[in-house]
Order: structure tokens, then C-alpha cells, then sequence
């Protein structure tokens, strides 16, 4: 089942999507590659697109990286954000290089009329603005009212941010309110969400290495979506990015915020199991992968408690004695021999997401 408490935003374009207003999470992610090689991160951005990866975000460092977005953009299906520290022609060369959206923060850009040619760029263009709160770079007037990184203190800085924007009446905002501790990044974004009405960008920052960072994200991702906050997301892993867009799908999966993912019930397993289902389960988990579409798959390792999941999924495979009833939409379809049961299965996989894909 969806949330059903999902605060309502502003909606904001980016490219051909629309983040917040109520949209579904839109999945990101960032490139590891160097920028100025065109050809790597363009491949690496396809990659990302080809596992379900919606928006994708570049460092600009420099003025190569800034100028090699004209390139990238030209090869690309997604939209792209350049990621942009303090340098404000950095900005305005990614926003003339073609970028559907710029994540800097006002404040340190310095000089206002450096700011308002920002501002300008972005409005001609109607590119938005990510504020990117984070707190291991908060503002020093922050850190010394409260004597270190605090949920409060990231208010304060966004709100400072947000103030500059709005004064030069730009509202194309997301906001960003990072950490890497789930406490603080839950209390930064529960803050956020009663403050402002801009969408909000959920991040777990530098979560860790593949599995620690993948359970610790989907904790603290899992605790803010619960409350109904966040429109776009990215996993932050030490980690092909690809993995990052994988799991960031298992989590909006298991919150009903995802409609171009397929779902995968398998069962533990225990001393009634009568398949070698475990290897089964690690197949169709990687096949199902490539599967756009809502649909559901179980498999179930006995007669007793099986039986009854797969009834419930929109494919269902229960394993019996070398043999596995195949069920679809709650029907028993077939019996089959354990031996082609996978073939069997994938077989009505692909003839349902066949059918989607024609309805
Ligand atoms: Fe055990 Fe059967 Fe339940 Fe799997 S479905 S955990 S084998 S009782």
C-alpha cells in the first residue's frame, strides 16, 4: 500500500519532470566520473538511466567540467544538474551549457550581483536552484551558536539561503538538508518540511561502503518518507552508483512510492523448505530488475505457508516436492517440475510485462 501522508509541495520542473507537488519520489544519483571525460560519464549516466535512475548530477569543479555539459547534455535522456561550489561563472557557464537545474547555495556565492546574475540566468532559462544544507559544511555563524553541526543550526542556514532567493523573487527551489547521522538528518528534514513549502531532496549523506550504507540509508530515508516528506531522493554509497539507484528503488518499493519497479516476495526459507530456493530467489531478484513496471512476483518454498503469498502476488511460484505450483492473479495456472520451474516463471514474467507494456 502507498503513504497516504505525503506532504504537499511546490511543484518544481526540472527538465521534462516535475519534482514535489505530490509527483512520485523522482531517484537520483551523481557520477563518479570526471566530468571533462565526456565519453565515461555520459556512459555511466546511460547506465544509471537504464536501472531506473531519473535525474543525474555532475561535479563542476571547474571551467572544463562546466563546459563539457554542453556535450553531455547532447547524449543523454535525463535531465542533468551541475553541482557547483562557490564560483558563480562556474554557474552560469553549466546554466549556458544547457543543465535543466543548478544545486548552489546562494550564501557563499559572495557578491550580490554576482548572485542576482545567477538568479537572472536561472530564471531565463527556468532552471531551479538546489540549496544543499549539509551538515558537515555548515556556515561558521551557525557552528558557533550552537558549538557544532545541529539540526537547528541547518534550519537557520537554509532558511538564509532561501531569503536570498526569494528577495530577488525566484522560487524555483529544492532544498537539501544532508547528514550523515539518521538523527539529526530526520530532525533537519522534519524541521524543513514545517518551515518551508519547497520540495525537499532526501539524502543520507556518505552513508558508507554498499551494505552498511545501503541499511543505514534505508533507515533514515525510511523514517523521513514515513512522515510524508521528501519528493526526490539519492542514496549516498562508497559504491558504483548503479547500486545506489538499486537501492533507493528496494526503499521506495517497500513505501508504494515507486510505479515503474517490480517487487520480489521470496520467503526466508526454514526446515519445511522443499526447493533449492535461495539461488532461485538471487536469480529473479536480478531479473525482475529490469522489469519497469508495478508488477509483483513471490516465491514461496513449501505447501504450508506458501501457498498463500503466492496466491497474493500477481505471479506466484509455491515449491512442493520437486515440483512448484504456478500461480497468477490468485490462480493456480500449472504445475511444473522444480527443474524448469525458473524457465516456467520467467516465461510469465515477461508475457505480464508484455501485456503492461501494450495496455
Ligand atoms: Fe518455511 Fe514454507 Fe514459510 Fe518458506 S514458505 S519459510 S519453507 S514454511
Amino acid at each position: 500500500m502507498a503513504l497516504t501522508n505525503r506532504k504537499d509541495t511546490r511543484a518544481v520542473r526540472v527538465g521534462d519532470i516535475v519534482i514535489g507537488g505530490r509527483n512520485k519520489v523522482i531517484l537520483q544519483s551523481m557520477c563518479t566520473t570526471k566530468t571533462q571525460d565526456v565519453a565515461a560519464t555520459v556512459a555511466q549516466i546511460n547506465a544509471l538511466e537504464a536501472a531506473g535512475c531519473q535525474l543525474i548530477r555532475v561535479a563542476v569543479p571547474d571551467m572544463t567540467a562546466a563546459l563539457a555539459l554542453a556535450d553531455i547534455k547532447a547524449q543523454i535522456n535525463i535531465p542533468l544538474v551541475a553541482d557547483i561550489h562557490f564560483d558563480y561563472r562556474l554557474a552560469l557557464q553549466a546554466i549556458e551549457s544547457g543543465v535543466d537545474k543548478i544545486r548552489i547555495n546562494p550564501g557563499n556565492i559572495g557578491r550580490k550581483d554576482r548572485v542576482e546574475k545567477v538568479v537572472e540566468a536561472c530564471k531565463a532559462k527556468n532552471i531551479p536552484i538546489r540549496i544543499g544544507i549539509n551538515a558537515g559544511s555548515l556556515e561558521k555563524q551557525f557552528l558557533k551558536k550552537y558549538g557544532y553541526p545541529t539540526a537547528q543550526g541547518m534550519l537557520e542556514s537554509a532558511k538564509e539561503h532561501v531569503r536570498i532567493l526569494e528577495e530577488l523573487d525566484f522560487y524555483d527551489i529544492i532544498i537539501s538538508m544532508k547528514a550523515s547521522n539518521v538523527g539529526m538528518a530526520l530532525e533537519a528534514y522534519t524541521l524543513a518540511a514545517e518551515e518551508f513549502d519547497y520540495p525537499l531532496h532526501l539524502g543520507i549523506t556518505e552513508s558508507g561502503p554498499l551494505f552498511s550504507g545501503s541499511v543505514k540509508s534505508a533507515a533514515g530515508m525510511g523514517a523521513i518518507l514515513s512522515l510524508g516528506i521528501g519528493d526526490t531522493m539519492r542514496i549516498s554509497l562508497s559504491a558504483d552508483p548503479v547500486e545506489e539507484i538499486k537501492v533507493g528503488r528496494e526503499i521506495l518499493k517497500s513505501f508504494g512510492l515507486i510505479d515503474n519497479a517490480a517487487t520480489l516476495i521470496s520467503c526466508p526459507t526454514c526446515g519445511r523448505i522443499e526447493i533449492d530456493l535461495i539461488p532461485v530467489a538471487e536469480e529473479l531478484e536480478a531479473y525482475i530488475s529490469e522489469i519497469k513496471a508495478p508488477i509483483t512476483v513471490a516465491i514461496m518454498g513449501c505447501g504450508v505457508n506458501g501457498p498463500g503469498e503466492a496466491r497474493g502476488a500477481d505471479i506466484g511460484l509455491a515449491g512442493g516436492a520437486g515440483k512448484a505450483m504456478l500461480f497468477k492473479k490468485g490462480k493456480i495456472v500449472k504445475t511444473v517440475d522444480e527443474a524448469v520451474m525458473l524457465a516456467e516463471f520467467k516465461a510469465e514474467i515477461d508475457a505480464m510485462y508484455r501485456l503492461f507494456k501494450e495496455t
